[in-house]
């Protein structure tokens, strides 16, 4: 049927049209369909995953470029590659991670970087206050915390400056919140840090390898989680689909995307708050959510992967993780491949584009970039081999 807006097909009614094929949209429609509801579920690319997202090197290796790690506290994701036969491995995390600090790059050995006992105080006294405070935030309810209003009126950024007291200190806190939520410690609330604290079991948590968030990763690659949640769905998945518009009324909704509009009882949309604010909604959002959506943005992270014949830094008795407090990147760390080893680091949005990476000179003329990865490999002059 050709609609107002141009749209060529009308497709049957169904229980609940699901916005969005990444993890959040597939695992929705899946459950739905467990539960015996008819589900669409309409996706704007040409495949499925969203920040999930493999890609292959040139000799044919699986790696990366979005979401790979998951550790004991990430429960829900464990048991469904569990149940989708996608098994793990533990990441690579033996020999002595370094620190670059203060332009000097130091080994060390363990979760503590090595780093002046004065700036280790200052950052382990943060941090204990950081998830003493977190603890009180509840998960449901986060703005019901007893200082909810307090923390939500400061950025993490002005709660460092006013508790910690060494530069170094401050400077390696930013590092970590950008690493783990690819965003500034002054774009961020307070509150919200510690909410997401609380959910993720505590700043050692989110941050470590060992017993951390970064503890294991998928055998082939994180995204045979959604392929293989979107066979299960193949009767139902649309791809190329991006929704432009919602249209509520007394008895269901209305979804159009390009080339499909499907009639349904409930719409779920399963993309992040600014994608969601680019639909069309008839009526208008509730306002409160409306503002959600233009007062959430996404954080920037960029993820660079090169390949190297082998891991010739474990030679050295190195790891391979590395975390600098100068440049565009933050952490990096190397797979657990024997041969042919690849190792990959993100960078926080001070990065920006590509291109500033190249740009951005470091004090003594180098490329940040090379600069960087001189860095994680114990500064050998090794070039990555593609
Ligand atoms: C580089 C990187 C590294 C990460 N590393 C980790 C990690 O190691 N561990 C971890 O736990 N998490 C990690 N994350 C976070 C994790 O990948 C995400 O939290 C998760 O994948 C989000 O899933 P989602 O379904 O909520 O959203 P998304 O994956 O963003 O899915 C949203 C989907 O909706 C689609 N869409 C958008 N607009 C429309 C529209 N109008 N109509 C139809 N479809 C639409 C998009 O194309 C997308 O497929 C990382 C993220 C990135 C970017």
């Amino acid at each position: 049927m050709q609609t107002a807006l141009g749209y060529a097909r009308t497709m049957p009614d169904v229980d609940a049209v699901v916005v969005g094929a990444g993890l959040a949209g597939l695992v929705t429609a899946q459950w739905l369909v467990a539960q015996g509801r008819t589900v669409r579920v309409l996706e704007a690319r040409d495949r499925v995953g969203g920040r999930v997202l493999n890609g292959t090197t040139a000799d044919g290796h699986v790696v990366e470029l979005g979401g790979q790690w998951i550790g004991p506290n990430q429960d829900r994701i464990s048991s469904l590659a569990l149940d989708l036969g996608v098994a793990t491995f533990p990441t690579y995390n033996e020999g002595q991670n370094i620190v670059s600090y203060q332009g000097k790059l130091r080994r060390y050995t363990g979760a503590i970087p090595k780093l002046p006992p004065h700036v280790l105080a200052d950052i382990g006294s943060a941090q204990s206050r950081l998830d003493k405070m977190a603890r009180t935030v509840p998960l449901d309810a986060p703005w019901a915390a007893p200082d909810a209003e307090e923390w939500d009126g400061e950025t993490v950024e002005t709660w460092i400056r006013r508790h910690m007291r060494t530069e170094g200190g401050r400077s390696m806190l930013r590092l970590a919140v950008t690493a783990v939520f690819a965003a500034e410690a002054c774009d961020l609330s307070l509150l919200h840090f510690l909410f997401y604290v609380n959910s993720g079991g505590q700043l050692d948590r989110m941050m470590n390898v060992a017993g951390g968030a970064q503890e294991r990763r998928f055998v082939g690659g994180a995204q045979l989680i959604p392929d293989r949640l979107a066979q299960r769905l193949a009767d139902v998945l649309v791809t190329s689909a991006p929704v432009r518009a919602i249209e509520q009324d007394d008895t269901g909704v209305t979804v159009r995307a390009d080339g499909h509009t499907v009639r349904g009882t409930y719409a779920v949309v399963c993309v992040p708050p600014t994608l969601a604010g680019r639909i069309e909604y008839t009526p208008l959002l509730p306002a409160q959510r409306d503002q959600l959506t233009q007062k959430l943005p996404m954080g920037s992270v960029m993820k660079v992967l090169a390949v190297f014949d082998e891991p010739f830094w474990r030679r050295d008795g190195l790891s391979g993780q590395a975390t600098s407090d100068v440049g565009p990147s933050g952490s990096r760390s190397t797979t657990r491949r024997p041969k042919g080893a690849r190792a990959s680091f993100s960078a926080s949005s001070r990065a920006g584009t590509p291109a500033n990476l190249r740009r951005r000179p470091t004090p003594n003329g180098k490329s940040r970039s090379s600069s960087a990865w001189r860095g994680a490999s114990g500064q050998r002059r090794r070039r990555p081999a593609k």
